[in-house]
């Protein structure tokens, strides 16, 4: 390639996200990756447990892809992206042989619930694309939604972010429910940032395309957008981890799909003082430690219908999962982790290979804890589902202060690029007007450590690609259609 108008740094959902977009403007766009393989958080690998079962490394379940502008416009199925929508986006197993079941029907969800039916209604039976303005906008922009809906969002979390939150509850499975979607916040419960995700998430799950898994695994988005940015003329050399200064090529542009501290490493004195300092003082949140299993047969959940989800958010009732991240947060490991369960094969059958099936899972741990967590996550879905121990044929744990090693934006295992917390919603990563902009001409940030923060969405990535656009004087954003 000649010389590039823009280098993007890291090939995460966002970073492909803002090559796919500056390519199609017909700029001369390189992405540069430092792993082997493309993709960041959405890559889907053969990890050698068994013959030809994959696991997806990092993301599995993609309620924000189906629901992201951005990815609506690329139109994944047009490409051949199948995005499998299991009847049950997720489920919450509790002691005495009970479950909470997230059926994407929400009507059915309501009637299983019994007496906390409406209230469960009234919190994430709402309008999906108001939430979705609300939650995965630029937190700059004002979101095009009607007053009356955002005060409601708003209300419900100020509700379920505070010691209200039991309010309208008046049995314990709806509660615990919403805890274990609230808890992919890896953050202390109750707290604005949790319920801000229970409620964006809990909403997806009633969508038409609730919390779908890609047939083949995640690696199926990445390599939609591979193929987009190429046909459009842009290039990826993978292997390739900046540095420093000196490992970047001459180009107009730099966009940055990496955390605020490689940023700092990367450019050092080149930043303004200030701005450096600000990115500095960006803070990084727990952990997750990462368990990938190959079972010969499914999960034997005590309650058979907690078998259909996609997602299983293992933790038991709301009072354990809140003791739990709490322990977690005062930095020690807590006995019986929050973790997240997910086998793809409940929808997709092809991910069953000679019998075997992998099943996805991580847990919640402390900051950088190198502790190998099979045995406490093995412990816990036991707990739900006696005889676990019985169909896990291998795995392999990815411990937190590991994660970093396949992906340098996971700093001390922080699966969100940043803490979740209300400030850093905002101040993501500096309280700039512009959250994209680094500070330094011509050098962007698109990261999931920029707005809206984690998750599968591409939105940091397009954001920021509309706005490296006026550098080069180019007012329109390029369609994304096939
Ligand atoms: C275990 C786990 C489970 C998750 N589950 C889900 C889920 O089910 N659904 C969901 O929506 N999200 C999930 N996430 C979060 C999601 O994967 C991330 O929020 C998302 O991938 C962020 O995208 P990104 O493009 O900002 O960064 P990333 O996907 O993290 O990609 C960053 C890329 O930049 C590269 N890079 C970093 N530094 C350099 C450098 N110096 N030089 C060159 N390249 C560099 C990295 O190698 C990487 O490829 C999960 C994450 C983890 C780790």
């Amino acid at each position: 390639m000649t010389r590039p108008d823009v280098v993007v740094v890291g090939s995460g959902p966002n970073g492909l996200a803002a090559a796919v977009t500056l390519a199609r403007a017909n700029l001369r766009v390189l992405v540069l990756e430092a792993e082997p393989t493309v993709g960041g958080g959405a890559r889907t690998l053969d990890l050698g447990l068994a013959d030809g079962v994959v696991h997806d490394v990092c993301s599995a379940v993609h309620p924000m892809a189906w629901a992201s502008p951005f990815f609506r416009e690329l139109d994944l199925p047009a490409r051949g992206v199948e995005l499998l929508v299991p009847d049950v986006s997720y489920a919450q197993p509790l002691p005495g042989g009970r479950a909470g079941i997230a059926y994407r029907d929400l009507d059915r969800t309501v009637e299983a619930l019994g007496v906390d039916g409406p209230a469960w209604r009234s919190l994430v039976g709402g309008d999906p694309s108001t939430v979705v303005r609300l939650a995965l906008g630029d937190k700059r922009s004002v979101p095009a939604v009607s007053p009356r809906r955002a005060a409601h969002f708003g209300l419900a979390v100020l509700e379920q972010g505070t010691r209200a939150w039991d309010r309208r509850f008046l049995d314990d499975v709806a509660p615990a429910l919403l805890t274990g979607v609230a808890a992919h916040a890896i953050s202390p419960m109750p707290s604005f940032a949790a319920a801000g995700t229970a409620l964006l998430l809990g909403t997806l799950a009633h969508a038409e395309g609730g919390w779908p898994i890609p047939r083949g695994g995640s690696g199926a988005l990445t390599a939609a957008l591979v193929e987009d940015l190429e046909a459009h003329g842009g290039t990826i050399r993978t292997d390739h981890r900046v540095r420093g200064h000196a490992d970047l090529p001459v180009a107009h542009c730099y966009v940055f799909d990496t955390t605020p501290r490689t940023l700092v490493e990367v450019l050092g004195d080149r930043l303004p003082a200030r701005t450096r300092a600000a990115l500095e003082a960006f803070e990084y949140g727990d952990a997750a430690a990462k368990v990938d299993f190959v079972l010969d047969g499914p999960v034997p959940w005590t309650v058979p219908e907690v078998g259909r989800a996609g997602t299983v958010h293992v933790g038991g009732t709301r009072a354990e999962m809140a003791r739990a991240e709490a322990t977690v947060a005062s930095g020690r490991h807590a006995e019986l982790p929050m973790t997240l369960v997910s086998d793809p094969a409940v929808v997709d059958e092809r991910r069953v290979v000679h019998g075997r099936r992998p099943l996805w899972t991580y847990a919640h741990v402390p900051s950088g804890s190198d502790v190998d967590v099979t045995e406490a996550v093995t412990r816990h879905i036991e707990r739900f589902a006696p005889g676990f121990r019985d169909v896990v044929v291998t795995s392999r744990c990815t411990p937190a202060a590991r994660l970093s090693e396949h992906n340098q934006n996971y700093v001390d295992g922080d699966i969100s690029a940043g803490r979740a917390s209300i400030r850093q919603l905002f101040a993501r990563p500096t309280w700039r007007f512009d959250p994209y902009f680094s500070g330094r001409d011509g050098v962007y940030l698109c990261s999931a450590s920029t707005p809206p923060g984690p998750g599968v969405h591409g939105l940091g990535g397009w954001y920021a690609a509309k706005r490296v656009l006026r550098e080069f004087g180019i007012t329109t954003t390029p369609s994304l259609a096939p």
